[in-house]
């Protein structure tokens, strides 16, 4: 959902982006580079610290773009020009979804040498997704996520069949993820390049994603929990179906209000940003304001979460926007059911409708 507020941020460094293969400098020791997505969304922000780890000079990588032929012959470019021909010495993965972890498997590969390998760190609950997603269709599409959204209330037999058809999604562009991995947690503190770097959780986008906050900088590294432009999504998926993901992301963004205000943003979609305080508050308004629609509209009648679609989203959504959406939609009625605002039954058609008790 686009930002109508967006002018209350600040984009401190203009509209500058770096080009495809190329590198921009946004602080000392800090790059940034954008890679493109073969979705909707366009591009994915990716960030090189400049690091020392085991008595070597080098980059660390934050996240990594999906895999496919463009991306990868973007990151050569990136080696050949942008990293003072230093090499990669680690590659940090904020989150499991596909446009962050995709080349995780080939970047560690690409720069582990016979004496040391170049490692994965990522939470232990992602790394752990990432591989169950990347060998099977858990979550991602498939005969499961079909029922899931038929059950809240989408019939169209042609965008189920569809549904049905994507079990392969995730592992298209996630086709392997590294043996092995170094656990991150939350308020653990990385040494990277002699900035101090403290591990921040937030729940609900991702199972257990983690932000990077540097004080000395003050910079975070945001990844999709605060996006300048878009709400971040916060969906129930089938292979979680009882779960009340709006209620932790709103729970976690809270805890970023304790970052200092003027922070710079290095978000994973959209320009660094300074606002993140006003940023916050709009993201808990927006929320509330949808949270009310919906309680409004399960006032008048027993609703499910296909029939607020036009409600929440007021656009025309294609198959893959209108999947995300569902799961935004179900969230919502979550939150309100779990907090016993409304409550659900299960009607006799097998679709979940929510009412006013
Ligand atoms: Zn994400």
């Amino acid at each position: 959902m686009a930002n109508p507020k967006e002018s209350e941020l600040h984009y401190t460094l203009g509209d500058a982006k770096p080009a495809l293969g190329q590198v921009l400098e946004v602080a000392p020791g800090v790059r940034w580079l954008r890679m493109g997505l073969p979705f909707a969304l366009d591009h994915i922000n990716l960030w090189l610290l400049r690091d020392e780890l085991d008595g070597r000079q080098g980059w660390s990588i934050v996240d990594c773009g999906v895999t496919n032929e463009a991306t990868q012959a973007a990151w050569e470019q990136v080696f050949a020009s942008g990293l003072d021909g230093l090499p990669v010495l680690r590659v940090i993965v904020t989150h499991f979804h596909p446009d962050h972890m995709g080349l995780a498997h080939w970047l560690t590969a690409r720069w582990s040498t016979p004496e040391c390998e170049c490692r994965l760190w990522i939470s232990a609950t992602d790394y752990n997704v990432a591989r169950l997603a990347s060998s099977s269709t858990i979550g991602m599409g498939g005969e499961s996520a079909a029922g899931f959204f038929a059950s809240h209330g989408l019939t169209d037999p042609e965008a189920l069949d569809k549904i049905r058809a994507r079990s392969s999604y995730y592992p298209s562009m996630v086709p392997a993820v590294p043996a092995r991995f170094r656990r991150l947690m939350n308020g653990q503190t990385l040494r990277i390049g002699g900035q101090d770097w403290r591990c921040i959780v937030g729940y609900g986008h991702a199972p257990e994603h983690i932000a990077l906050f540097n004080a000395g900088q003050g910079l975070l590294i945001s990844g999709d929990m605060a996006l300048p432009r878009i709400s971040t999504n916060v969906s129930v998926i089938d292979i979680e179906p009882e779960a009340d993901p709006l209620s932790l992301y709103l729970a976690s963004i809270a805890t970023l209000l304790e970052l200092p205000a003027d922070t710079l943003v290095l978000p994973s979609h959209g320009l660094p940003f300074t606002g993140l305080h006003q940023r916050i508050r709009q993201l808990q308004e927006h929320h509330d304001e949808r949270l009310a629609d919906v309680l409004d509209a399960c006032m008048s009648a027993p609703r499910c979460a296909a029939e607020l679609l036009d409600l929440l989203f007021k656009r025309k959504l294609d198959l893959h926007q209108t999947t995300f959406a569902m799961g935004e939609s179900v969230a919502h009625l979550h939150l309100l059911w779990l907090q016993g605002q409304i409550t659900r039954r299960i009607d006799a058609d097998g679709v979940i409708r929510f009412s006013r008790p």
